[in-house]
């Protein structure tokens, strides 16, 4: 961890080591297709560096947003990437440019999109429990590495979660690190952040943040991954709010068909309103649901035992599932 020393008492990193080039982005890149995705103040684009050829993701960050001078809030996002360099979960930074109204992040570019996509598609194409095993031992290996660093992330939802490649399935980048924050400088930090479906309650209450606040997160992101719905996603804002300070989850075999019943129990250990309850990164990976299945970090391809395609019975074949476990 060479770097996240400079921190603020928000948990915010002054301190980059990556050289700001003024020189002009378009001389070096060419911008290639559509939009690979865009978020509140930034948009993301693919584009081929001249002199290697090589594909990357331009992410543009305006520096003033709502009239504020938010210079200081990107440097950091800079920061807690350079901080994340080995962590092979993390999406990885090129290089950096800045004009007098952006600054440009040159990401390795995940051409797989986000996992989004398949938590929402058709049952064809949406992930099998296999799949999302696989996912989740990577999140949380990307995680557990990251809250090692005493970074948490605060914006862990399927938009954050990207894919190498998504046919066939290849594996996971997490991106998006506007709202992380370091720990070791935040001794009580009390915001509202993130995405309200994905949010913890203790972020709802204006209680300390911690790195069980992304382990809530990843409960939601699993239960979406594995049901394709979001649990307490309500009709409005309000509803949404009361579901999460409630703990309001279906565990229903409705939502649940053909689900096994280790991964209801492994959700559960992360859907806990008390954040000391809460399963840790490290904890979850030796969840019996997560935990012996050899070679995680390869690509589903290198693992003839898992993920056999077998298009014969791609829906109505559940999994033999055991009794009770509402
Ligand atoms: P914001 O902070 O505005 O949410 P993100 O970093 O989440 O910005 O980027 C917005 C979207 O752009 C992501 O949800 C994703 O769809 C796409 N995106 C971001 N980084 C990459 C990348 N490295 N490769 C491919 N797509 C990306
Ligand atoms: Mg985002």
């Amino acid at each position: 961890m060479p770097n996240l020393r400079m921190m603020n008492k928000n948990g915010m990193v002054s301190k980059i080591q990556t050289r700001i080039r003024t020189d002009s982005f378009k001389n070096n890149y060419d911008l290639v297709g559509k939009e690979l995705g865009r978020g509140k103040f930034a948009v993301v684009k693919k584009c081929v560096e001249k002199t290697t050829g090589e594909e990357h993701a331009a992410k543009f960050l305006r520096k003033r947003r709502k009239g504020e001078d938010c210079r200081m809030d990107i440097i950091h996002e800079i920061a807690v990437l350079e901080s994340a360099m080995s962590n092979p979960f993390v999406v990885s930074l090129h290089e950096v440019y800045e004009t007098t109204a952006e600054i440009i992040l040159v990401l390795e570019c995940a051409a797989g999109g986000e996992i989004f996509q398949q938590c929402v598609a058709d049952n064809d194409e949406a992930f099998t429990e296999q799949d999302v095993i696989r996912l989740a031992r990577q999140i949380l290996m990307g995680v557990a590495c990251l809250h090692h660093n005493n970074v948490v992330h605060l914006d862990l939802k399927p938009q954050n979660i990207l894919l190498t490649s998504s046919r066939p399935l290849g594996d996971i980048r997490i991106v998006d690190f506007g709202l992380s924050r370091c720990m070791d400088s935040m001794k009580e930090v009390r915001e509202i952040l993130g995405t309200p479906e994905y949010v913890a309650p203790e972020v709802l209450n204006y209680e300390p943040i911690s790195t069980a606040t992304d382990m809530w997160s990843i409960g939601v992101l699993t239960y979406v991954m594995l049901t394709g719905e979001s649990p307490f996603l309500g009709s409005d804002k309000q509803e949404t709010f009361l579901n999460v300070s409630q703990v309001n989850v279906d565990y229903s075999q409705d939502v649940f068909e053909g689900v096994s019943s280790l991964a209801i129990d492994f959700i559960k250990s992360l859907l806990q309103k008390s954040p000391r309850k809460r399963a840790t990164a490290e904890e979850c990976l030796k969840h019996p649901w997560l935990a012996g299945h050899p070679h995680p970090h390869l690509h589903s391809s290198h693992l003839p035992s898992l993920d056999e395609p077998d298009t014969s019975q791609s829906e109505s074949d559940p999994e033999p599932e055991s009794p009770a476990s509402s």
